[in-house]
């Protein structure tokens, strides 16, 4: 049994119509193939009034056949209801119909067995068991012993019918069992889906990071490298600054020594010194100059070392 054979039972439209009419059972069929309708497609699709299709979708309500969401229509501003029908609803008052059919038969039947009639077979007549019992099972009119009145007709027919009965409920607590069943192990499906995307999405994540790290440890590492070149570079640099100081060092003092030989000769001379003395001014200058450029160098120097270390202390 699908859910298209049951919504076509003879028994779900016997309940359905005796819950709210017979144009329910179109509706109810109307939604079994839908699963969520608003009442004005129903309306429309059964060519029946709105009010009327609302009317009997809250008798269907009333016993949880259906439910329904609202939702404001934004442009006409009145509520638009929707409708969800619950098969289970409609399968558990089945069954609960056919278990109450069931106990009420079972009740005629124990009556019928207690009310066993008795009869005369010379005169027909018939007494019940009391009336029996009181004449000691012989008829009072001939004395012939009086004969159990034949009714396992009767009771062949009413245990048919239970047994029929019990036979459905059967039938439809296994279809709602399979129903359950199928819906948990979608429920499950779904909640490993997500569990499974969380986990690839984390992974991914994790990925990411690691790739992060990495591109930051290559980086450190070249910035390292730079640092280290550079050093190099300027020390270079300082040593060739230097063996220049030297040198010139060297050529002012043979410069002054000769100047000073030259002293007491020609007053040019003195002029020409100022002129050097100029020039030496000017060097001079130039040395503080530089001077003032490597430390600029170191200080930077220093700074890069620092973050190194700092990059360091944080790896
Ligand atoms: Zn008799």
């Amino acid at each position: 049994m699908n859910k298209k054979e049951f919504i076509e039972r003879e028994d779900v439209k016997e309940l359905i119509e005796e819950i709210a009419g017979m144009h329910a059972v179109k509706v109810i069929n109307l939604l079994a193939s839908k699963t969520i309708l608003d009442e004005f497609k129903i309306s429309s699709s059964l060519k029946l009034e709105v009010n009327f299709v609302r009317s009997l979708l809250y008798k269907l309500y009333e016993k949880k056949i259906v439910s329904f969401s609202k939702e404001r229509d934004s442009k006409k501003g009145w509520w638009i209801y929707s409708w969800t029908l619950h098969i289970e609803k409609i399968i558990e008052l089945l069954i609960k119909r056919k278990k109450e059919r069931i106990s009420r038969l079972e009740e005629i039947k124990s009556r019928e067995s207690i009310n066993q009639y008795f009869i005369c077979e010379s005169c027909g007549i018939k007494m019940d068991f009391g009336e029996a019992v009181e004449n000691n099972f012989e008829c009072f009119s001939c004395g012939m012993p009086l004969v159990a009145l034949e009714k396992k007709a009767d009771e062949r027919e009413l245990n048919a019918l239970i047994g029929k009965l019990y036979d459905e409920v059967k039938e439809l607590e296994d279809f709602k069992k399979r129903r359950e069943e199928r819906e948990i192990a979608k429920k499950k499906k779904e909640l490993e889906k997500l569990v499974g995307s969380k986990r690839v999405k984390k992974k991914k994540k994790e990925k990411m990071k690691k790739g992060k790290t990495q591109k930051t440890a290559r980086k450190v590492k070249k910035t390292r490298e730079k640092g280290k070149k550079e050093k190099v570079k300027a020390e270079k640099k300082e040593e060739k600054s230097k063996t220049r100081k030297t040198k010139e060092g060297k050529k002012k003092l043979e410069k002054s020594i000769k100047s000073k030989g030259k002293k007491k000769e020609v007053k040019k001379s003195v002029k020409s010194k100022r002129g050097e003395k100029k020039k030496g001014e000017k060097s001079v200058k130039s040395k503080g100059k530089k001077k003032e450029k490597t430390k600029e160098e170191k200080k930077k120097r220093g700074r890069k070392s620092s973050l190194i270390s700092r990059i360091k202390k944080i790896l």
